[in-house]
């Protein structure tokens, strides 16, 4: 088995936090992003300082052609054990006003993304028969929330592309699961009147990156053999 983990946006945030927890569990990494350099550097420096190696791949997980360029040399060399799809970003508007962008670069990013990085991959996982996907999605596809009807079309199809590649790929050992965060202390919630969240969250607090990558840490583990298909919420009980 291939001690490596693919992990996508992993600059900063949620992502960040699994690439250095999976590096302190006996990974290198194959760290993908799209734009933040620094946070990128920051984080391989991070992963190496905890001695594993980092390997920084910037590319945009909607690109197929330059998924393929980035993946394609290091995929004739090894193959991940695992792949954790957690790029992504929100574009929030109630549907009256969301614009045809907002809603198709929304899908792209989270599914066409899972798509176009996992599909390389878990062919190359087959011929292995080990692996573990986790795909990052949301309590957002679990539930309604007004403002995110793009979002949550996106993260409740991950959880539906998890199902079902879970059932495809079982018979070769290949586990896929998906995470479901719910308010995470990211750049993504900065913006969020954090406050008055935090009153609806029964744990009354945000979770952190490192509470998320503590659960896809478990998910990537001997522990979670027989875990596939699921779906496992990280939210302070905000949705049960
Ligand atoms: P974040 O801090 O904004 O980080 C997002 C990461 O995704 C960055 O590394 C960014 O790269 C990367 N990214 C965005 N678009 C990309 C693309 N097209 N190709 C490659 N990389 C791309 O966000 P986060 O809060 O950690 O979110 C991580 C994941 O968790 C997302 O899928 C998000 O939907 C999910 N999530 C977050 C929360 C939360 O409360 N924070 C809750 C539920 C689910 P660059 O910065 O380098 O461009």
């Amino acid at each position: 088995m291939s001690k490596i983990a693919l992990i996508t946006g992993a600059s900063k945030g949620i992502g960040a936090a699994i690439a250095l927890q999976l590096a302190e569990d006996g990974y290198d990494i194959w760290l993908n992003y799209r734009s933040d350099d620094e946070g990128a550097e920051k984080t391989a420096a991070a992963i190496r300082e905890a001695g594993r190696e980092c390997t920084p791949l910037k590319f945009d997980v909607t690109d197929e052609e330059a998924v393929e360029n980035a993946l394609a040399p290091l995929l004739q060399e090894e193959v991940p054990y695992i792949v954790v799809n957690n790029a992504g970003f929100a574009r929030d508007s109630i549907m009256m006003m969301m614009s045809s962008d907002d809603w198709n670069k929304v899908l792209q990013v989270h599914l066409t993304g899972f798509f176009n990085v996992t599909k390389p991959v878990v062919s190359r996982m087959l011929r292995k028969r080990t692996g573990r996907i986790i795909n990052i999605a949301s309590t957002s596809g679990e539930t309604g929330v007004a403002g995110q009807t793009n979002y949550s079309a996106a993260k409740a199809g991950l959880i539906g592309a998890t199902r079902s590649l879970a059932v495809e790929v079982a018979k070769r050992n290949i586990l896929v699961n998906a995470v479901t965060p719910g308010f995470i202390e990211t750049d993504m919630v900065a913006e969020l009147p954090v406050d008055q969240i935090k009153g609806q969250i029964p744990l009354k607090r945000l979770g952190t990156p490192q509470e998320v990558a503590g659960v896809v840490s478990f998910l990537c583990s001997d522990k979670a053999s027989y875990i596939t298909g699921q779906t496992i919420a990280v939210n302070g009980g905000i949705h049960t």
